[in-house]
């Protein structure tokens, strides 16, 4: 099968969350089981040219955009073995810092779609299938199914469109109708309009042929109102259309026998090196180098997604009476910023904090940490739970979307015999109390060396790779061409 992979961000080009982690790691999979696989994004200026050693394939074309046009050239980098990577240049829209948050987004994203569909005839090639995500690819399936519906290059593609978080729709003021050249007997309730504005997320939902998501179980929840973001209605009118399929990760990237970032190496066999990343890790951080205290890792978006209230309610209390030390890497919101910062000037001994963005730190925290914590309010998959796993880092989650999919409660039963086989600890209502009593009950097991080595062992054993993901992608993927295939033209 031809795939082509449209994400806006990928690893190893250029990354804020989880998208990147999995536009830079299924499209390998895909290839390594024989299917022409190729990823497309837009060149960023973050984006280094040389070390990723990018070259023009196309010459400079023209895309309508408005009622004008604009000029694209087409890139290529071979930095991922086997998967050609194509880049959408325009300097004016995407040579900025940053990836998104800009102002004119929406110009820059009706580009970038309406470029990745015109860009084939001049690439002399064309997918069987393209797997779009999030909001910034919605308008790839409108466009395939209304102004190119009767192009006889493009026509039979199928589209499957992922959601990797519902809650990031790419809303806009109803000009991007005329923006993305659509005509305005589109905006209706049931087609583009939403609420009065043009919303990228459900130009993607309405149209591809089938629509999938990051997990079994936020697949589910998303067609609730407590998770639909609004789009709920959308979500079950389609749900026979969705598929939840689990995210995996990347077992050479992150892999603690070989880990780069890291200052010793372990594995399930010989964990030994992981005291040694723990108490560098505690050095590194300012806090006291102590193998006999539970280090809890943490991280993240700084988001509300991401249950950091909680963390607000319970830290204090808990910083203050329990031998416990928290590491917290994140960058997000100012209010979680200031939150953290106080709490940490007032904990020095026991909680450390960098805000920004490190992936050399992220490593050492997954590796250097006990347990990690992940409280989200939602989470559509989550990568870190899975990353933590992979490094005999104990999580400590929320049970919702992808965590509940991948940490099992593992409560020991009162006899004080062995556990239920479970590789973390989970809870489920959203309030402190729950969190609290989560972590107390990891840091009892911690506190008995053979209950914290049976779970580490479990945590280990824990597999998230994603060839059999990638397998029911590529059965979403035949039912999507099927679906292109037979359905009327022009709707
Ligand atoms: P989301 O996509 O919602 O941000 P995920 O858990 O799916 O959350 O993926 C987050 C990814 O981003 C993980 O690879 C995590 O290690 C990484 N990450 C998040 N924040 C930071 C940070 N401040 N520094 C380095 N890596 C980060």
């Amino acid at each position: 099968m031809k795939i082509l992979y449209a994400s806006a961000e990928v690893v190893p080009f250029a990354k804020t969350g989880g998208l990147a982690d999995v536009a830079g790691a299924l499209p390998k999979v895909l290839a390594s089981m024989g299917h022409e696989t190729r990823i497309v994004m837009p060149l960023y200026a973050c984006i280094d040219r040389a070390k990723f050693g990018l070259r023009p394939v196309t010459d400079t074309f023209r895309i309508p955009h408005g009622h004008e046009s604009i000029e694209v050239s087409i890139e290529q980098s071979d930095a991922i073995p086997g998967v050609p990577t194509y880049f959408i240049r325009n300097d004016y829209l995407f040579d900025r810092p940053g990836l998104y948050g800009q102002p004119d987004d929406d110009h820059r994203f009706v580009a970038y779609s309406r470029a990745i569909l015109e860009m084939l005839p001049q690439l002399g090639w064309s997918p069987d299938v393209i797997n779009c995500n999030d909001w910034h690819t919605g308008l790839v399936p409108t466009y395939l199914k209304t102004l190119y519906a009767d192009d006889p290059r493009l026509r039979d593609i199928g589209t499957i469109y992922t959601i990797h978080n519902l809650a990031y729709q790419g809303v806009f003021p109803k000009d991007v109708m005329e923006l993305a050249g659509l005509p305005w007997e589109l905006f209706t309730w049931d087609r583009l309009e939403y609420w009065g504005r043009f919303n990228f997320m459900k130009a993607g939902l309405q149209y591809a042929d089938k629509l999938s998501t990051v997990s079994p179980t936020y697949a589910k929840e998303i067609q609730s109102e407590a998770y639909g973001e609004g789009l709920q209605g959308v979500m079950t009118y389609r749900k026979a259309d969705l598929y939840g399929i689990l995210n995996g990760i990347d077992y050479e990237v992150w892999s603690p026998r070989t880990d780069p970032d890291l200052p010793a190496h372990f594995s399930a066999d010989d964990p030994s090196g992981k005291a040694k990343c723990k108490a560098a890790l505690q050095q590194e951080m300012g806090l006291p180098v102590d193998a006999h205290v539970p280090v809890f890792g943490l991280v993240t978006r700084l988001s509300a997604q991401k249950g950091l209230d909680l963390l607000d309610a319970v830290l204090p209390a808990m910083l203050q009476k329990e031998a416990l030390q928290v590491v917290i890497l994140g960058t997000g919101d100012q209010y979680f910023h200031d939150m953290l910062t106080k709490l940490a000037v007032a904990h020095p001994d026991k909680l450390a904090v960098s805000l920004k963005f490190d992936n050399a730190l992220a490593h050492r925290i997954y590796g250097g940490s006990d347990a990690f914590l992940m409280p989200s309010h939602y989470e559509p998959c989550g990568l870190g739970q899975m990353i933590s796993l992979a490094y005999g880092t104990v999580p400590v989650v929320r049970a919702t979307g992808g965590l509940a999919d991948s940490v099992k409660e593992s409560r020991r039963p009162n006899n004080g015999g062995v556990h239920n086989g479970g590789n973390g600890f989970s809870f489920e209502p959203y309030t402190s109390r729950a969190l609290k009593m989560a972590m107390n009950r990891a840091m009892t097991c911690f506190a008995d060396a053979p209950c914290w080595r049976e779970i580490m062992a479990h945590a280990f054993q824990s597999d998230f790779s994603w060839e059999a993901s990638a397998r029911q992608y590529m059965k979403a993927y035949e039912s999507a061409i099927a679906h292109a295939r037979t359905r009327p033209v022009g709707v």
